[in-house]
């Protein structure tokens, strides 16, 4: 069965279907409607903006930056990606 609902990655449409699976067995998912394909496990965890904010602050004010990515577990690209939107 497929009722969950997926967003998609790249546009968060939600028409979004499943194309097959990946070489390593992960499901491979096509948006319609701007017709790129993601696999399913890529958005990874998902964070609520009240923890954006004290997790990027958490990075901001303290000097050992990888203490505070192991406390909160957020990849450094997923930190920088937030960064970016911000600026
Ligand atoms: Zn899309």
């Amino acid at each position: 069965m497929w009722t969950k609902v997926v967003l998609c990655v790249h546009c968060g449409g939600d028409d979004v279907v499943r194309n097959g699976k990946t070489s390593n067995g992960k499901q491979r998912l096509l948006c319609k409607s701007c017709k790129r394909t993601s696999r399913e496990d890529r958005a990874g965890p998902r964070y609520s903006e009240p923890d954006k904010e004290r997790i990027l602050r958490a990075y901001m004010e303290r000097p050992f930056m990888r203490g505070v990515q192991r406390i909160f577990g957020v990849s450094r690209q997923t930190r920088s990606e937030w960064l970016k939107k911000k600026s």
